[in-house]
């Protein structure tokens, strides 16, 4: 019996990795950075975003995380919409968005506590919003060592996933802010695992990916686009190196329909990651990062 050359190469490649139901954690349709000053034109947004979630839907994904938070976008009809027309599971958030010295904070989120604060979100997740149920906590804090009113919105995701079980995203400028959310989260006797550091990347020291990710919270390497996808590769391969996928997650931050902006600006689409890549990732890895950690983490 003889083997071809051909048939050879192809036993030697490995299978191409299957994009069947994966998940994309960490993505917007829509981010408003005027707090709603500028007025959009929700058709115009639906007939913009809509061919970008239908590629990746195309593609296999199954799920997409709309991390836009109240105040900011946060548009639970118009993703519903969307997800009707295209087909994908679209998940909306509560919580509040700390971030940018607080410009996009309520004022009742200065003076209500961390307690009340949970309240409103665990209401939210009850009574849902516009008629959907919000399904993980996205939350936004400043760099750390972090200050008295970004520790009060960390503490009352905590509070409110202790109530509700759902995980907390929170955009995170380093990883010293990443790993006293770790510490205020553990501390309201929540699980590290339901915390996520979100745009991990922007921490250049491998330490902390290695501390919160040791610690059982989930580090998450979301800002894919051309020109970072090799550091996206490297911090991917530092956490494997270290027995870490488990606790690895990767996502493009892309999208995003602005208001103010002409036809909301420049788009940018949501099909890189899983175009140029996945192919470089060994099929095993990507199974973990965009299926299994995806439900492990936000659940199925
Ligand atoms: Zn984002």
């Amino acid at each position: 019996m003889s083997i071809t050359r051909r048939g050879f190469l192809a036993a030697l490649a490995a299978p191409p990795a299957s994009l069947t139901d994966t998940v994309l954690v960490h993505e917007h349709v829509l981010v408003d950075f005027t707090s709603g000053k500028a007025p959009y034109d929700e058709a115009e947004v639906f007939a913009i975003a809509r061919p970008h979630l239908d590629a990746v839907k195309k593609l296999g994904v199954r799920r997409f995380l709309d991390c836009s938070p109240n105040f900011i976008g946060r548009n639970p009809k118009l993703l519903a919409r969307l997800a009707d027309a295209t087909g994908l599971e679209i998940w909306t958030n509560t919580g509040l968005y700390a971030a940018r010295n607080h410009q996009f904070l309520p004022d009742y989120a200065k003076t209500e506590t961390a307690a009340q604060l949970a309240r409103r979100w665990t209401m939210e997740y009850r009574q849902g919003v516009d008629g959907v149920k919000p399904r993980f906590l996205k939350i936004g804090v400043n760099d750390g060592p972090l200050g008295a009113l970004d520790k009060k919105i960390v503490e009352a995701a905590a509070l409110c996933s202790r109530e509700t079980g759902l995980a907390i995203q929170s955009h995170t400028g380093n990883g010293i802010a990443a790993w006293e959310q770790v510490e205020i989260v553990t501390r309201a006797k929540v699980s590290a695992s339901k915390f996520v550091w979100v745009h991990a990347y922007r921490e250049k020291n491998h330490e902390f990916h290695e501390k919160v990710a040791r610690a059982g919270g989930w580090v998450q390497f979301d800002g894919v686009d051309a020109k970072s996808m090799a550091w996206h590769l490297e911090c991917v391969r530092f956490l494997q190196g270290k027995g870490l996928l488990g606790r690895t997650m990767i996502s493009q931050d892309a999208g995003y329909y602005k208001p103010g902006q002409p036809r909301g600006g420049a788009f940018r689409p949501y099909t890189l990651l899983l175009t140029d890549l996945v192919p470089k990732l060994d099929p095993a890895w990507v199974e973990v990062l965009l299926k299994k950690n995806p439900v492990e983490a936000y659940g199925a």
